[in-house]
């Protein structure tokens, strides 16, 4: 295309018409973007958030220290000691999950023989400074603790894709 052609065209501002014709679309178009936190899409029933340790009905901690977690996690995220108790059953000393390393392959649920490592919906969770998103024992369950009725909901035969 000649030069002069080009500058013909160019006073004709079509380029311009064109541009507004897109942004007129779009801005009587339905919106997508939402005012987070007011507004949240939907989650999937599937979602894998923040891990909880979870007991049963009597208080008792589920989980029995047989590190098939810790063994399965890809990303090494799991630590876990433990010993017998008095009563020749073993639990955890330490189970802490660090979240940084957490690639959330939901792994570590999935093997678990006593449903008592889970990942929860939650994903609104921060951290500031150094060790805020390592999980101990202690927090984990007390994310099970706190949120107990969501988690034995979400994992009922009723619940979708369970
Ligand atoms: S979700 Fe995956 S990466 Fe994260 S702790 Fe569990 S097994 Fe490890
Ligand atoms: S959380 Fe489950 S898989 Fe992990 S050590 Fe405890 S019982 Fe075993």
């Amino acid at each position: 295309m000649s030069g002069f052609i080009r500058f013909i065209k160019s006073l004709s501002l079509k380029e311009l018409r064109i541009g507004l014709g897109v942004t007129g679309r779009y801005f009587f178009a339905r919106k997508f973007t939402l005012q987070y936190p007011d507004d949240k899409t939907p989650l999937s029933p599937r979602f894998r958030g923040l891990h909880a340790l979870r007991r049963y009905p009597n208080g008792e901690e589920r989980c029995i220290a047989c590190k098939l977690c810790e063994a399965v996690c890809p990303a090494l995220a799991i630590t876990i000691e433990s010993e017998p108790r008095e009563d020749g059953s073993r639990r955890t000393t330490r189970y802490d999950i660090d979240l940084t390393k957490c690639i959330f392959c939901g792994y570590c649920e999935e093997s678990c023989p006593v449903d008592s490592i889970v990942e929860t919906h939650i994903f609104e969770y921060y951290g500031e400074k150094k060790g805020d998103l390592y999980m101990t024992k202690e927090r984990l369950l007390a994310v099970g603790d706190k949120y107990e009725k969501e988690i034995a909901a979400a994992r009922s035969l009723d619940a979708p894709y369970r």
